[in-house]
């Protein structure tokens, strides 16, 4: 009665899911025939697109129209951002009131 528990050996056999639609496949590839070619298409579709999307991937990948040097330690801090880390008060606007820093 108080034998050994045997090992997980058949303990849930690792199924593999489809990428694509989520189900789970038991083809070798772990992926529908069908579903398959669908993801040929999108890749296709996205090179297809990518005059279009490169737009979104650049505007995401400079960040520099969206930032400007800290004049004091020269870190790149976001144009929205009023003051840098370094403590430094970026003076956007015409009110010279209570600049006593630098
Ligand atoms: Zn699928
Ligand atoms: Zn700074």
């Amino acid at each position: 009665m108080n034998q050994k528990k045997p090992g997980p050996m058949y303990s849930s056999p690792k199924r593999k899911v489809c990428p694509v639609c989520g189900q789970v496949s038991y083809s070798a590839a772990g992926i529908h025939p069908q579903c398959a070619e669908v993801q040929a298409d999108e890749k296709r579709l996205k090179k297809a697109k990518g005059k279009a999307t490169e737009k979104v991937v650049t505007m995401e990948a400079t960040p520099s129209a969206w930032r400007k040097p800290c004049p004091k330690c020269g870190t790149q801090v976001h144009v929205r951002k009023a003051q840098c880390e370094c403590g430094h008060k970026f003076v956007t606007q015409k009110t010279k009131s209570g600049i006593s820093d630098d």
